[in-house]
């Protein structure tokens, strides 16, 4: 199979709308092999000469907001474990959260490569300046995107493709 890119991030981040953007209108891959978690939906998605497939993991919830639900910390997890990349999905609009540095935490700890995505980066202007703040999550460089306008997508998939 293709490459996984795994979409992690809280819930309302953008993921579904980013893995919307990426995969096009491509329908869902679904396998039957062994190793291949089939209740989460793998699309097809391609960037220059590389293709890959994209799942969405359903966003990581925390009750009260400093612990991870388990059974979604656990697809999540899942899913990081079949993944080449992941692409950590921020809010730009709504800023670093309590959440957000959970979830960064937690990734930190992984040894899968990550591509910090500043979501809901409609101008490019205040993109870069919504997306330093995540500087801070010491994850390397912010990139800041639109899901819905499809700004900013070229940057972050030229350098998410160096990792597959
Ligand atoms: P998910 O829960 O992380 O999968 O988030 P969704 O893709 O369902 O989006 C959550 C909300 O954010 C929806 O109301 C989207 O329309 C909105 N949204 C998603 N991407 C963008 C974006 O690039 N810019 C803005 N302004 N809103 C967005
Ligand atoms: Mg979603």
């Amino acid at each position: 199979p293709l490459p996984i890119v795994a979409i992690i991030g809280r819930p309302n981040v953008g993921k579904s709308t980013l893995v919307n953007r990426l995969a096009g209108d491509q329908q869902a891959i679904v396998y039957d092999q062994p190793g291949i978690t089939r209740d989460r939906t793998y699309r097809p998605a391609f960037w220059s000469d590389r293709e890959f497939q994209v799942v969405d993991t359903g966003g990581l919830v925390f009750d009260d907001d400093t612990e991870f639900l388990p059974l979604i910390r656990q697809q999540a997890m899942a899913a990081l474990q079949e993944a080449s990349v992941a692409v950590f999905v921020v809010d730009g609009q709504a800023g670093l959260t309590g959440g957000d540095r959970e979830i960064a935490d937690w990734l930190r700890q992984q040894s899968v490569p990550v591509i910090l995505t500043v979501n809901k980066c409609e101008s490019i202007e205040n993109g870069f300046m919504q997306a330093a703040e995540f500087w801070e999550l010491g994850l390397g460089e912010p990139y800041p995107v639109s899901g819905i306008h499809g700004s900013g997508t070229g940057e972050m998939l030229d350098e998410l493709i160096t990792h597959l």
